[in-house]
């Protein structure tokens, strides 16, 4: 009935807007250095446009310092030579180009390598580049929050607290500084090959929990005019937020990973405790909503494989019925343990019958090697200290 359909949509837009009043209540602190500059990175366009009008800047301006940021890589007012020396003073008397700071690098004997990064108050996350099969690929794991309001009873960062939302300029930055480690730059232009090809947003924390400062970090690494990664490279996983995944299809329309890992409600509820709010049900008519899946670019499903818990042939016969006619793909992720992680990893014969069989109705399901367990780069397996900022609570 048409007067249902409007009270779900109220519904839903009420949810967006108590989980947006949430997110405002971690926001990261401003993105200023102590000294008072203003930090360029991570803000949109207009807002850069705005900020060097404020000091009586020219609008050509923006585009300049842009292509600067994000193509060449500066840092430095001093490189931009397009601007005349009175012209990079005045803005390097104002701003600053930051990157977060590197507290430790690890470098896995598989060559996947993990940075802890510290940002300005003190807070650390994680980020992971995992080298791609081929030469010149590979992909950028990074994180959107410090710590997660969800305890996902597998993931090692569900174990800690959320502390607070990383910001835009924090996000886009653990690219920019995986890039400085790498030297990639100028910006490889359209389909060149580039040693940093994608990125998923699959680090510590939930993205869609922290919508606006993901999307912005996402406009910018999509510009044409900077690091211009086509929405096709970048892919957001979600453990399910609902409400929030039709504004990600239509605002950002990139590749969306939905974080399954059970196929009955009473066991994800366990798992995956946000089913609880949005069960199986509401979260498979939200992905049938996606916008944009076709054959061509097909949400992922990842499930994680724990040893006699969810990777039964029934198991995999009903993931299949559940997500029957939907452009899909099915990634199996071995579980990576983590110190005290309360399961096991299914065996590879288990794996491999559950691939089979969901392979079998069609649906492509690769098993994601683990890479960077050595040094806990793997999914899953990032945690940092943290301090605590605000109160928990169910999100
Ligand atoms: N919060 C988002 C994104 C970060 S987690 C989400 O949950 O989707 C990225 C992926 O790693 C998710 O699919 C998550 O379920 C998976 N993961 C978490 N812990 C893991 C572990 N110990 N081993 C393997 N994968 C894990
Ligand atoms: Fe958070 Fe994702 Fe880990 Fe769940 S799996 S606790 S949503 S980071």
């Amino acid at each position: 009935m048409p007067g249902e359909v409007t009270a779900a949509a109220d519904l839903d837009e009420a949810e967006r807007s108590r989980i947006l009043a949430k997110t405002a209540r971690f926001a990261p602190p401003p993105a200023r250095d102590a000294d008072g500059r203003l930090d360029l990175v991570g803000l949109s366009r207009a807002e850069l446009a705005a900020a060097l009008a404020d000091i009586g800047e020219a609008p050509f301006r923006a585009k300049q310092v842009w292509h600067w940021i994000y193509y060449q890589g500066a840092t430095d007012f001093a490189r931009m030579t397009t601007i005349a020396r009175d012209g990079r003073e005045r803005l390097a008397a104002r701003f600053v180009v930051g990157r977060p700071r590197e507290a430790t690098v690890q470098t896995a004997a598989d060559s996947t390598r993990k940075w802890l990064f510290s940002f300005r108050d003190g807070q650390q996350a994680e980020t992971v580049y995992i080298p791609g099969r081929e030469k010149d690929r590979g992909a950028v794991c990074v994180s959107s929050q410090v710590g997660c309001t969800l305890s996902c009873r597998f993931c090692h960062t569900g174990t800690q607290e959320l502390a607070r939302n990383l910001g835009a300029g924090e996000i886009v930055g653990q690219f920019l500084a995986a890039r400085d480690a790498y030297g990639e730059w100028p910006s490889p232009q359209g389909e060149t090959p580039r040693l940093l090809s994608t990125v998923v947003l699959m680090g510590m924390g939930e993205p869609l929990y922290n919508f606006e400062a993901v999307a912005g970090a996402v406009r910018i690494l999509m510009d044409p005019e900077g690091i211009g990664l086509s929405r096709r490279r970048i892919t957001l996983s979600t453990s399910g937020v609902v409400p929030m995944m039709d504004r990600c299809g239509a605002e950002l329309g990139i590749n969306l990973a939905v974080s399954l890992h059970a196929v009955r409600d009473e066991l994800r509820d366990e798992l995956v405790p946000l089913n609880r709010k949005y069960p199986l049900r509401e979260l498979l008519t939200a992905c049938r909503r996606y916008p944009g899946s076709s054959n061509a670019r097909r949400i992922t499903f990842e499930y994680i494989m724990l040893k006699g818990v969810n990777d039964s042939d029934a198991d995999a016969r009903e993931l299949v019925r559940l997500i029957a006619g939907l452009p899909a793909k099915v990634n199996l992720i071995p579980f990576n343990p983590w110190p005290g992680s309360p399961f096991a990893t299914s065996t590879p014969a288990a794996v491999a019958r559950f691939a089979a069989i969901v392979n079998a109705a069609g649906f492509s399901s690769p098993v994601r090697a683990p890479r960077g367990r050595d040094i806990l780069a793997a999914c899953g397996q990032l945690r940092t200290a943290s301090g605590r900022q605000g109160t928990r609570g169910a999100a």
